[in-house]
């Protein structure tokens, strides 16, 4: 039976005031309704905010250490539901039960480091230029975070903000992509019954242009932490601008694996594989750049179509499916227009290049994996962002040549250089454009306790992740204390 959810406000699950809904559908069975959501608006969102900020003069004034705890128990609960949550996502959208799993498990890897930082959270004591006098600088907490998510890791992205939000000390209000509320709404309630207070956290169900234009436009909302593409990014950073919030832009991404002659290549199409069509090439960090050297240029590409023609498309619950459905009817365009736009560029298509049917997959938003050969560095399908399970492969002569390919794009999240000599590694990590370089390694696994970000239009400089996310979710207070019992002027007296 199809479930009706609610918005979270100031400890209450209530309807939109419009009384309107949308559904949330399975996008392996396009047939399958799994529940409905409100479609909520600036009036919601008004009285979320609201909620947010008079929750918040308490809140912080709540020890870390125990904030800490409360996330631990968090971390605890998330363990005990694993599979129901991974069951719960890979319904909604589409990934298989190994990813969905992962992605639940890189939540509660970030509650447990959350819940000990409660007991760091370190300032700096420095010494003072006068006698008598001491100089500390602390973390204090900021106010209302507006969290904007999207769906492609519907459990570990909300819990890579929301965790280290509340744990400084800050209230949230929470808009989860349109296509994975049901994931959201179980972390949420999660939240609540480990002990977080009413008001701290609240959900607010909808789309983008209402619900989250409404937030990040908020006056009373003082900072916005968001990840989904670069093009609502630049809107986000420009309506943000106008209240002087602080933003945290986690974007688009156009990640490349290099291989070079040198390299272990049953290791790089290992690598390969899993970075192109893992969560069907929905991930920031998959690879949909394959730069190869010349001289192995033909006998990888072999190896590759042979293994991807391989792969099996399906139902993510499935335990035997290897690439799941697209998320929904427009991603799938979006990728079938790709295909199109590398065709008229003149590239070959060496495996998949349209929409899968067949058993099962009828009713579903399946694409074959596909790979495109002898791309030119320049074209569309090598520097845009496509989303989905194609592969665009470029040939190179050197190690230099690899890099200033890689680089050849507006994005830098993720890399991944596969050799085995130490100077083409180096030479990467130091000149390779990118927030991440993974060395023998693929574009995609991500650690919690590790800085997670890009550089170019990837974001705006923040980093998720480990203990750099703590400095965005807090302000930096400093105070000197003078106990000289005497005027004393710094720079002057000095
Ligand atoms: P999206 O930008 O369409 O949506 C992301 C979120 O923003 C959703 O909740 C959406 O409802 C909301 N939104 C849409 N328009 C808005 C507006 N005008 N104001 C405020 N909020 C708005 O992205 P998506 O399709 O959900 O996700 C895919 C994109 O996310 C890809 O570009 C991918 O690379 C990126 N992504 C980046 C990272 C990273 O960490 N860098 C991680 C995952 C996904």
């Amino acid at each position: 039976m199809t479930k009706t959810y609610k918005n979270l406000i100031n400890g209450k699950w209530i309807d939109a005031k419009s009384g309107k809904t949308f559904e949330n559908r399975n996008p392996a069975d396009w047939d399958d309704i799994l529940s409905t959501f409100p479609l909520s608006d600036k009036t919601d969102v008004d009285e979320a905010v609201r909620s947010a900020r008079a929750a918040f003069e308490k809140w912080r004034l709540v020890p870390a250490p125990s904030r800490g705890n409360i996330l631990r128990k968090v971390g605890d609960m998330m363990s005990a539901r694993k599979e129901d949550l991974a069951r719960t996502m890979t319904k909604e959208m589409g990934k298989v039960l190994l990813e969905t799993r992962g992605d639940v498990q890189e939540g509660i890897d970030t509650a447990y480091y959350a819940a000990a930082e409660g007991r760091r959270l370190f300032g700096h004591t420095v010494p003072s230029e006068l006698p008598n006098k001491f100089n500390m600088a602390l973390r204090m907490p900021i106010g209302v975070a507006g969290i904007i998510t999207p769906w492609n890791f519907p459990m570990a992205i909300p819990t890579w903000k929301i965790f280290p939000a509340l744990l400084c000390g800050n209230t949230v209000v929470f808009k989860p992509a349109s296509d994975t509320p049901e994931t959201a709404t179980r972390l949420v309630e999660i939240l609540i019954e480990a002990g977080v207070p009413d008001g701290v956290i609240n959900i607010v169900h909808g789309g983008g242009s209402a619900v989250g234009t409404a937030i990040v436009e908020h006056p009373e909302v003082d900072l916005i932490s968001f990840t989904g593409s670069s093009s609502v990014g630049k809107k986000i950073s420009e309506a943000a601008a106008k209240t002087l919030k602080r933003v945290s832009l986690e974007l688009g991404g156009k990640n490349a694996q290099i291989v070079m002659d040198d390299a272990k290549l049953d290791l790089a199409l290992e690598g390969v594989l899993w970075g192109a069509f893992g969560t069907t090439g929905q991930r920031c960090t998959a690879t949909s750049r394959l730069i190869v050297h010349e001289k192995v240029y033909d006998k990888f590409l072999s190896m590759l179509a042979e293994s991807t023609k391989k792969l099996r498309l399906g139902d993510g619950l499935n335990e035997t499916t290897d690439v799941g459905p697209l998320v929904n009817e427009g991603q799938v365009r979006t990728v079938d227009q790709y295909v199109k736009i590398g065709i008229a560029e003149g590239e070959k298509i060496l495996v998949g290049g349209k929409r899968a049917g067949g058993d099962g997959l009828a009713k579903g938003w399946f694409y074959e994996p596909t790979i495109l050969g002898d791309v030119r560095p320049q074209m569309r399908v090598a520097v845009e962002e496509i989303f989905g399970p194609v592969l665009s492969v470029i040939k190179v002569k050197s190690i230099e040549e690899a890099i200033t390919v890689a680089n050849a794009t507006r994005y830098g999240l993720s890399s991944a250089v596969y050799t085995q000599d130490i100077n083409n590694a180096y030479q990467a990590i130091r000149d390779i454009k990118a927030g991440i370089t993974y060395i023998n390694a693929p574009t995609i696994g991500a650690e919690a306790h590790m800085p997670f970000g890009g550089v170019k239009e990837t974001g705006n400089g923040h980093r998720e992740g480990g203990w750099t996310v703590y400095e965005f979710f807090s302000e930096w207070k400093t105070v000197y204390v003078d106990y000289s019992g005497r005027l004393q002027r710094a720079q002057i007296d000095t």
